[in-house]
């Protein structure tokens, strides 16, 4: 829950904006008003009650008051909540305490871009732009102020385990060649040893525990035996990853508190399927009680996708009764992260959050030379480039799952969305299930030009390439000709080029066949949300294909369509406006 606490009047107003733009179900609202004017009671209610707090208040005055709850005993910058000020004039919002764990950063971001304000973060690893050890999303612990110093200050710091997980991009001074006396991250899922140098340790989430119990097996045994075993084979319980078990346990109440106490998902498998892996140690308990010969061993194999066991079966030994829960461990194969990533349309207010995202999540950025031009101020310092220029679309697919497989995190880039017209398909041609793969949707070259040239899309329509270099002509031609038969909006991408100029007077040759060329409208748009925009609304009679190139899409009214007021619109139906 965030807090929201205004004593002004203009601080009221922004609080109840930003509120309905976060939602009530997230937020609550702290007036002063209903504190009697004491603000400062305000600011300790939403402190004990609030996880997050945005005070529109001068930063002086939240110092004064946030401090004596911030020295209280057992807190320190690892829980403090995330606090962020903003001014009366709400220029800016200022992340003020638990920049990282607590949140504050991201949610001085968020709070400007609601209230059209400038985030001010000034934490050394954000500011600088150097990832935050704490912001890589795994578990971390260690010596994380002197790591983050030496990283910040340029100086050697030596990674350990990196082969270990997809990590994002880190500054080079970071590198396995670093001396054994510098600095140092170590990645990977064993117990922390002890150490001469500061060292930070992430953890990978690589354990599965398999997990067998007898009903009615209490939660405190499954527990133990969980965390026993993890430490006799120098794991840490931090990277673990899930808890695996049979179909037949999916509601034994003791299996799935454990779990919520871990805070790791369980994954339940069929007696057929777990009888079916090859285990160290089948027995014929199980295989009386659940029908297969093994529950712990397989269920953790086949979860992990291992061939080999960490830790083979062992038994939980509650004192003066029998057994009631078995566990084994396996490690997960590296797996590598393939992100397509559509970054719209060219202009940087229309490519999403989630894009930008994952383009400081990859260790290697994948694309077209124009495309990593469009982006390069995001990246973050330290990553791998691979740019390639036009046509070796293959190749660079390749490339890309390539380094996936390679357990790599790669962001694979095109423009508007990276699946239309672009790299999806051949990159997942050719990417196996050994690889995690993650879309993010960007808007497409026909969703931009429609929302400049009015609303042409507003009933069903269809996209199509006039490009033969992929597709026989023959091929687009039937196409053309069907969507001119059913009366579908077309936008054509890939319009004309110089080597390729009759396929588009052509193709508009078979929709007029269909329409009445003097009143269906005609939207050109070329470069659309780029510095030299330009669109027009014509006719399918009077259109010039001069005016069209590479960098335009066209697109065809039905035979509903019209232009009104200079503007292209498709009625949603045909029985909507008479
Ligand atoms: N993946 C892209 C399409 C790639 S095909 C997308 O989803 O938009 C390339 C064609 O897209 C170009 O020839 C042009 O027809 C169209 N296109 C891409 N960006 C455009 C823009 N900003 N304005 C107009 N058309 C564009």
């Amino acid at each position: 829950m965030i807090g929201l606490i205004a004593a002004t009047a203009a601080g009221r107003r922004a609080a109840a904006q930003l509120a309905e733009a976060l939602g009530s179900d997230e937020c609550r609202l702290y007036e002063s008003g209903r504190y009697e004017g004491r603000v400062g009671d305000a600011v300790r209610a939403a402190y004990a009650e609030c996880t997050q707090l945005v005070c529109f208040l001068a930063t002086g005055a939240t110092v004064r008051l946030l401090a004596p709850l911030l020295a209280a005993e057992g807190s320190d910058k690892h829980t403090d909540p995330g606090v962020v000020c903003v001014d009366e004039a709400r220029r800016f919002a200022v992340a003020l305490t638990g920049g990282h764990e607590g949140g504050a950063n991201a949610l001085a971001a968020r709070v400007a871009s609601v209230l059209d304000a400038q985030a001010v973060v000034t934490t050394a690893t954000d500011a600088t732009d150097v990832p935050g050890l704490d912001t890589l999303g795994l578990p971390v612990a260690g010596d994380l102020a002197a790591v983050s110093r030496a990283l910040l200050d340029g100086e050697p710091v030596r990674l350990v385990g990196a082969d270990r997980h997809p990590l994002p991009a880190l500054p080079a001074n970071v590198s396995a060649d670093a001396p054994a006396s510098a600095p140092t991250i170590v990645v990977g899922d064993a117990l922390a040893s002890s150490s001469a140098v500061p060292t930070v340790r992430l953890f990978t989430p690589s354990l599965v525990v398999g997990v067998g119990a007898s009903k009615g097996a209490p939660e405190e045994e499954i527990l133990e035996l969980i965390r026993t075993t993890l430490a006799d084979a120098g794991l840490d319980v931090r990277s673990l990853h899930s808890l695996a078990s049979v179909d037949a346990k999916a509601e034994e109440p003791g299996l799935l508190a454990a779990a919520a106490e871990l805070g790791v998902p369980v994954r339940f498998f069929s007696a057929d399927g777990l009888g079916a892996v090859a285990v160290p140690n089948p027995s014929d308990a199980p295989l009386a009680a659940v029908g297969t010969p093994s529950v712990a061993e397989a269920a953790a194999l086949l979860a992990a996708d291992a061939s080999e066991l960490l830790v083979a079966k062992r038994k939980s030994t509650p004192e003066g009764r029998a057994a009631m829960a078995t566990v084994a461990v396996a490690r997960r194969p590296l797996r590598g992260r393939l992100a397509i990533v559509g970054l719209g349309p060219g202009a940087r207010d229309l490519l999403t959050d989630r894009a930008r995202a994952e383009l400081r999540r990859a260790s290697v950025i994948v694309g077209l030379d124009q495309y990593v031009d469009q982006i390069r101020d995001l990246l973050r310092p330290g990553v791998r480039i691979e740019a390639t220029g036009l046509g070796a679309e293959e190749e660079r697919a390749r490339s890309a799952v390539g380094l996936a497989q390679r357990g790599l995190a790669v962001a694979l880039i095109g423009s508007g969305d990276a699946g239309v017209y672009a790299m999806a398909s051949p990159a997942l041609a050719e990417a196996g299930a050994d690889i995690d793969v993650v879309g993010v949707p960007g808007v497409t070259a026909a969703m931009a030009a429609a929302s400049l040239l009015g609303a042409p899309l507003g009933h069903d329509h269809v996209s199509i390439s006039l490009s033969d270099l992929h597709t026989p002509w023959e091929v687009i031609e039937r196409r053309v000709r069907a969507a001119a038969e059913a009366d579908l909006v077309v936008t054509f991408y890939n319009p004309r080029s110089r080597a390729r100029d009759w396929q588009l007077p052509k193709a508009l040759s078979i929709l007029a066949e269909h329409r009445d060329a003097p009143t269906t409208p005609v939207g050109i748009a070329r470069s659309v949300s780029r510095p030299d925009e330009w669109h027009k609304v014509t006719t399918l009679a009077t259109l010039d294909p001069a005016e069209v190139d590479m960098f335009t899409v066209v697109t065809v009214g039905n035979t509903a369509s019209r232009e009104i007021a200079g503007r292209f619109v498709t009625p949603r139906g045909y029985r909507w406006q008479g």
